[in-house]
C-alpha cells in the first residue's frame, strides 16, 4: 500500500459520538452501542437508540461476525483515491447482533461472494487515527 494512495483517500472523521467506535477499531475490536433499556444494538453511532429512543447507550464489544446481506462489485473507482483498488466489493453486512454495516469485503475473489455468506471483521489501518472495519469470508463456514 503506497503512502500516496493513503493521502488521497477520503477517510472518516471521528465525531464525539463516533469516537469510541474508531478507538476500538484501532485496537482491532468491533464495538457497537447497545441500549441499556431495550438491549438492542445500534449502528451507526448516534445519541439515541434507534429502537426505543433511549439515550442510555453503552459501547459493547461484539463478535465481529455476520452475513452478507447485499453487495456489488465496483469495477470503476467510486471515489477519488480508489483507482488502484478496483475491482473491490461494497457490501452491506448484517451483524450477528442485528445491525447492518456498509463495508467492503476483502481477502477473496469478488466473484466468490454470495448473499448470506458468513464473514468476519478484518481491520485495515489507514492512519494513526483511522482503522477501517472491513469483512472477509469466515474460513470453513
Ligand atoms: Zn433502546
Amino acid at each position: 500500500m503506497s503512502a500516496q494512495r493513503r493521502t488521497h483517500k477520503l477517510l472518516p472523521e471521528p465525531t464525539p459520538v463516533s469516537r469510541p467506535f474508531w478507538e476500538a477499531a484501532r485496537k482491532r475490536v468491533l464495538s457497537l452501542q447497545r441500549c441499556d433499556k431495550c438491549a438492542e444494538y445500534v449502528f451507526y453511532p448516534r445519541g439515541l437508540c434507534s429502537h426505543c429512543g433511549s439515550a442510555e447507550l453503552t459501547w459493547t464489544e461484539v463478535s465481529g461476525r455476520g452475513t452478507v446481506y447485499s453487495f456489488t462489485v465496483a469495477r470503476r473507482p467510486t471515489m477519488v483515491g480508489f483507482q488502484d483498488e478496483v475491482p473491490y466489493v461494497i457490501a452491506i453486512v448484517e451483524l450477528d447482533e442485528g445491525p447492518r454495516m456498509t463495508t467492503n469485503i476483502v481477502g477473496c475473489d469478488p466473484e466468490s461472494i454470495r448473499i448470506d455468506m458468513r464473514v468476519e471483521a478484518a481491520f485495515e489501518r489507514e492512519s494513526d487515527e483511522i482503522t477501517l472495519v472491513k469483512f472477509r469470508p469466515v474460513e470453513s463456514s
